[in-house]
């Protein structure tokens, strides 16, 4: 097992932050996982795992093991007419697993394009976009537990997938490490381009007959169009959550910004845009020095030249005390800071 110390985290982190580890950590197989768990090192120090590191932001070194998920392999496992079974080890890349899938016809995933990161952090904040999460296709999650090394699943119930979260960004958070993911795909689409821009898009690449791949392409240019690229301004995609409300607060809001952007929910709360909310307190597009808020996307924080993402955790309290005070709403982050 290579163990390099005193490493930089500026490669594994989409903010380009320049946080140093004591020691960093690839792991490439179950077995040397199991190994590094059982060791002195492992027992002595504090450990944070990572993936594409798309969804953190770190504020300061980290005094202990980096560990750098790349297991890979994907597997069919079974199959009938209608659905296919497919076990993804973790460090698999997201984005290029879905494009897999596509080209295999095994369809569920295609509105998750370009989402950046590995497969097993998709379960962990249960991702989501264009009306589709990933929890809608998970099976099994697989897992050792940290503590006692043993191998756990966890079925889609015990997961608790929430909007933007699961067991595994809460009470589990950093206790278990994910090795691999069981999903169930359908052989027979069912298309879901109803949501924000997708349609349009599909107009205006001409697409006369949906396919996986069109709906794939199309999420991929109104992704392109709108997000920051992380390889040119770093970024953690939505620095924030989207809030859900009561009625009752929803109605004593709409009285006061009749512009709202609202959507209801199946259990009777409204989930509004945080992004129309930070816009309306008029941070959208701010620049600070080497850091700010992104132009098109408000719910979006960018990194021009920070070495230390402080400024950026400055910067989400602000804009959490001026949308309290506009909106009286609490805005929750959705990246995990360290
Ligand atoms: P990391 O950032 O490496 O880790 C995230 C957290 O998960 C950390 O706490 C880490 O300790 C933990 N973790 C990682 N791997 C494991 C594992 N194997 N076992 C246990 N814990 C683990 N998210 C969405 O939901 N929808 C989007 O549309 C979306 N768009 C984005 C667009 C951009 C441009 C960017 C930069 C981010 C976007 N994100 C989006 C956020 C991010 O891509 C996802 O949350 C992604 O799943 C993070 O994967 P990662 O491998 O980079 O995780
Ligand atoms: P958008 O289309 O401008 O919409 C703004 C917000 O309104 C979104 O956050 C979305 O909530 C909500 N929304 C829009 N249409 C909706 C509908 N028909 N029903 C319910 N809610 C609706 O958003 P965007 O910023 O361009 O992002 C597009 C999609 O990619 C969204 O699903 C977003 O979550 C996802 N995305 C996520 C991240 C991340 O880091 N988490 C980053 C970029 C994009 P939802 O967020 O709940 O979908």
């Amino acid at each position: 097992m290579h163990i390099e110390t005193n490493a930089s985290l500026k490669a594994y982190n989409t903010f380009g932050l320049n946080a140093k580890c004591k020691y960093l950590i690839k792991i490439h197989s179950t077995d040397s996982l199991q190994e590094l768990i059982q060791s002195k090192l492992y027992k002595e120090n504090p450990h944070l795992i990572l993936g594409g590191g798309s969804n953190v932001l770190f504020t300061k070194d980290f005094n202990g093991i980096v560990i750098i998920n790349e297991l890979s392999g994907i597997e069919k496992t079974s199959e009938n007419d209608e659905t296919v079974n497919i076990n993804a080890a973790a460090g698999e890349n997201w984005h290029q697993f879905v494009l897999h899938c596509i080209e295999n016809n095994w369809a569920g995933i295609e509105n998750l394009s370009l989402i950046p990161g590995t497969v097993g952090a998709a379960p962990m904040q249960n991702i989501g976009a264009y009306g589709v999460e990933v929890k809608d296709v998970i099976t099994k999650v697989n897992a050792i537990n940290l503590e006692t090394g043993e191998m756990e699943q966890f079925s889609n119930d015990e997961c608790r997938f929430g909007y933007r979260t699961s067991i595994f960004k809460t009470s589990h958070k950093n206790k278990y490490f994910i090795t691999s993911v069981d999903f169930t795909l359908s052989k027979k689409p069912h298309f879901n381009t109803s949501y924000g821009a997708i349609r349009q898009k599909l107009d205006e690449m001409g697409v006369k007959e949906l396919s996986l791949k069109a709906v794939s392409d199309a999420v991929i240019a109104i992704r392109t169009e709108k997000l920051p690229n992380p390889e040119e301004i770093g970024n953690a995609g939505s620095f924030f959550k989207n809030p859900t409300v009561s009625q009752e607060t929803f109605a004593r809001l709409k009285k006061n910004f009749p512009d709202i952007p609202n959507y209801p929910q199946p259990d009777n709360k409204v989930k509004l845009a945080a992004g129309w909310l930070i816009e309306q307190c008029g941070w959208k597009g701010k620049t600070f020095d080497g850091y700010g808020v992104h132009k098109n996307q408000a719910l979006v924080l960018v990194n021009y030249s920070l070495e230390n993402g402080q400024p950026i955790y400055d910067l989400s309290e602000k804009i959490i005390e001026s949308v309290q005070n506009k909106f009286g709403i609490t805005l929750e982050r959705e990246v995990n800071v360290y």
